[in-house]
C-alpha cells in the first residue's frame, strides 16, 4: 500500500485521548462506552483483582482475527495502535475497512491484564507472568483467554507486546523499534504450515515498514516455550503473529513507534483480507536480522574514573509515581562499550569524572544523573510519560 495513504490514515484515525506509556482500563473505558454504539463488546470474563477483561468484534467475514495487547500490563503501545485502528474501522466511508470487515471478522481484547496496566508492571495481580502461564492456566485472564481461543477458534493470532530500548535489529546500530516473531511450535522449531503463513505476513509487513525505518526491523528468537501464549497457538496450528513495539530515537513516549505498529496491523489485515495465503512466499521472514541487545538509554564515552578510561552505561527504570510512569537514569555498566551504542552518546574525550564519593551521583528525588567532566556539570534529566 501506499505510503501517503499509511501516513494519512495514520493522521485521520489517532486516537488522541491515548498517549504516553501509561494505559489503563481507566483510559479506555469512555472508548469503548462510544464503541458500544458501533459494534458489538462483550465482556469476557475478569481478572484476578475483579477487572473487566472486554471483547470487541467487528465485521462479518468468515476469517477469522484475534488480537490481544497488553497481556503484560506496562506494554501499552499496541493499545493505542489498536484504538487508531478501531478508528479506522469504525469510520463508514472508508472502502478498504468496510472490504476488511466483509471479509472477516475481527476479535479484540483491547487489555488482556488491566490489573498488570493499572500498576504498570508485566506481571499479573498475583505476579504471574501471564505468558508464562499457558499451559498450566493457573490465572483467570489466562481461562479466560483460553476460553475465547476455544469458542472462535481464530484463523490468525496476534499477539501484541512491547519490547525494551536494549533492543537493535541485528549486531547493528540500529534500534529494533519494531520486532516480529512467528512463535515455533515444536522444540525443532519446524517450520510448519502454519508457521510458513505467518511468516509470509510478516515478510509482508517487514516490506512496507522498511519503507518508513530501514533497518529498524527486527525478528525476535524463536526458542520453543509451550508455556508462552504464542508458542501453545502455534502449536495448535493457529498461524501466530508476535509483534513487539520497540524504541525509536528519542520516543520514550512511543508515539512514533504506536504509528509503526498501526501500518503494520493495517498491512497484515489487508493482506489477510485480499490474498489467498499460502505460505510459499515465507523465506523474506528470514532476511529480517535477529534482535541483538546492542543499547543502552545513554552511553557516556570515553571518561577518565578513578584514572581509568572507561565508558559509561545509564538505562532507564521506567516506575510509576502518581499515576505518571517516570524514567530514572540508573547507571547499569562501567567499562569498555564499544561494541554497544546509546540512544544518546555523551563523549567525554578523556576528561575526568569527578564527584566526591561515587564520582557519577544520582539524585532520586530530582530524578537526575548528575556528574562533572572537569568543570562542566551533566545532568541527565528523567523524562517523564
Ligand atoms: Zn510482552
Amino acid at each position: 500500500m501506499d505510503t501517503h495513504i499509511l501516513q494519512n490514515w495514520f493522521d485521520t484515525y489517532k486516537e488522541v485521548s491515548l498517549f504516553g506509556r501509561y494505559i489503563t482500563l481507566d483510559h479506555i473505558s469512555p472508548l469503548l462506552d462510544l464503541l458500544s454504539l458501533k459494534t458489538e463488546i462483550e465482556q469476557i470474563g475478569f481478572s484476578e483483582n475483579n477487572a473487566s477483561i472486554d471483547l470487541i468484534k467487528l465485521g462479518s467475514g468468515s476469517k477469522k482475527l484475534l488480537f490481544w495487547s497488553q497481556m503484560h500490563g506496562n506494554e501499552s503501545t499496541t493499545t493505542k495502535a489498536v484504538f487508531d485502528l478501531l478508528n479506522f474501522f469504525t469510520d463508514v466511508s472508508n472502502d478498504l475497512a468496510k472490504t476488511i470487515l466483509k471479509e472477516c471478522t475481527i476479535y479484540i481484547i483491547p487489555i488482556l491484564s488491566p490489573d498488570g496496566a493499572k500498576a504498570y508492571t508485566r506481571l499479573n495481580f498475583n505476579q504471574v507472568d501471564l505468558n508464562r502461564d499457558a499451559q498450566q492456566k493457573t490465572q483467570k485472564e489466562s481461562i479466560v483467554f483460553s476460553k475465547l481461543v476455544e469458542r472462535i477458534q481464530p484463523d490468525f493470532a496476534f499477539n501484541l507486546h512491547g519490547q525494551r530500548t536494549i533492543f537493535s535489529a541485528g549486531e547493528t546500530k540500529y534500534p529494533a523499534t519494531v520486532s516480529f516473531l512467528s512463535p515455533a511450535s515444536d522444540l525443532e522449531r519446524s517450520i510448519t504450515p502454519s508457521r510458513k503463513i505467518a511468516m509470509e505476513i510478516i515478510a509482508k509487513m517487514n516490506t512496507v515498514l522498511q519503507q518508513f525505518i530501514p533497518n529498524q526491523v527486527g525478528r525476535y528468537d524463536d526458542g520453543f516455550n509451550l508455556n508462552c501464549v504464542g508458542d501453545t497457538l502455534a502449536s495448535m496450528g493457529i498461524p501466530t503473529i508476535l509483534f513487539e513495539a520497540g524504541h525509536y530515537s528519542n520516543d520514550y513516549d512511543r508515539e512514533i513507534t504506536r504509528e509503526y505498529i498501526f501500518y503494520s496491523l493495517i498491512t497484515s489485515i489487508e493482506y489477510i483480507t485480499t490474498t489467498q495465503i499460502t505460505g510459499d512466499r515465507y523465506k523474506d521472514y528470514f532476511s529480517i536480522p535477529e534482535n541483538g541487545k546492542c543499547f543502552y538509554d545513554v552511553i557516556i564515552r570515553d571518561v577518565m574514573l578513578k584514572g581509568e578510561n572507561v565508558d559509561i552505561a545509564v538505562q532507564y527504570s521506567e516506575e510509576l509515581i502518581k499515576n505518571s510512569v517516570k524514567f530514572i537514569p540508573k547507571i547499569v555498566k562501567i567499562g569498555d562499550l564499544q561494541k554497544f551504542y546509546g540512544h544518546r552518546e555523551i563523549i567525554g574525550k578523556k576528561r575526568a569524572i569527578y564527584n566526591e564519593n561515587v564520582t557519577v551521583e544520582i539524585v532520586p528525588e530530582a530524578m537526575l544523573l548528575k556528574f562533572h567532566l572537569n568543570s562542566e556539570l551533566f545532568l541527565i534529566e528523567s523524562t517523564k510519560s
